[in-house]
């Protein structure tokens, strides 16, 4: 199944993309997509509510704007060098254990909406990612058991600052955490669809330049470990988002470094997962 969320940033209604593409409300539902709703097997209940509903849910008119498919979530979780080409233009070594940081939830938007350019900045960099959706609260979870505890994949664009990220002291939060910083979408796709979540093809291309273009099969840190080992600091909860890294091809690595600009087109996609797109506008 295929979460969406649609209408107005703010006032978001529930919905699914139907095989075949058309978008259904299922406002009728009565629940958001949520913490509440994951958290008490939503999906499964969702599924069986349509089995009697879906053909009483009205379509949705495709021109409409597109949110991200989850409700703010408690928490974006972003890992980092997940990709050891990545690593090496960012000229660091892969490191032996995962780095993770957090990207404020209100850098969320809807997949298809502006990324604002924040104020002083001169680095605003691109990095497609395979993110993921927790399931199910999750505390000390095992390798093992760590995929019962995901509901599903949404493609992400980890919008990045560098000069905020790398030289203005401290941690990399300040240059993720920007308004706009984090379009997801354009569905949340059920676990159950993704026959192979470490063999999907990703690529980012800015004016229809293809500069990134890899695969999951190249993350160091695959799903199941990355979700047990930030269970052993944290719990997570339904809804939240954990974004596994961005492989090689971003604005900072390349020669010389490239960021973007006021008028810019950011395209981005993931197999399985559909592809969203951004305009570059500056603040005002
Ligand atoms: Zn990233």
């Amino acid at each position: 199944m295929k979460l969406i969320r649609f209408g107005s940033a703010g006032s978001e209604k529930p919905g699914i993309c139907a095989p075949g593409g058309k978008w259904l409300d299922c406002s009728g539902f009565g629940e958001d997509w949520n913490e509440a709703f994951f958290g008490s097997d939503g999906i499964n209940r969702l599924l069986q509510w349509l089995d009697k509903n879906q053909a009483r849910c009205a379509t949705v008119d495709p021109s409409t704007r597109l949110g991200s498919p989850v409700a703010r979530p408690s928490k974006i979780i972003c890992v980092g060098l997940n990709y050891s080409l990545h690593a090496k233009e960012s000229g660091m070594e892969v490191p032996e254990q995962p780095v993770i940081f957090m990207k404020a939830t209100s850098s969320l938007v809807g997949p298809f909406d502006d990324i604002i350019i924040p104020k002083n900045s001169v680095k605003t960099d691109w990095e497609v990612e395979l993110a993921i959706v927790i399931g199910k609260r999750a505390l000390y979870v095992s390798e093992q058991d760590a995929m019962n505890y995901v509901a599903g994949y949404v493609l992400h664009n980890d919008v990045s600052e560098r000069d905020f990220q790398l030289n203005h002291g401290g941690q990399w939060v300040k240059g993720k955490s920007c308004d706009t910083f984090a379009p997801l979408g354009p569905w949340l796709v059920t676990q159950d669809e993704i026959a192979d979540p470490h063999r999907l093809r990703l690529w980012l291309k800015v004016n229809g330049e293809r500069m990134q273009d890899s695969n999951t099969s190249d993350l160091v840190h695959g799903i199941p470990k990355l979700v047990s080992y930030i269970s052993q600091y944290m719990s997570l909860l339904p809804g939240d988002v954990i974004s596994t890294g961005t492989p090689a091809g971003v604005g900072m690595g390349l020669k010389p470094p490239r960021y973007l600009q006021p008028g810019d087109v950011v395209e981005l996609g993931i197999d399985g997962l559909g592809t969203s797109k951004q305009n570059v506008k500056a603040f005002s």
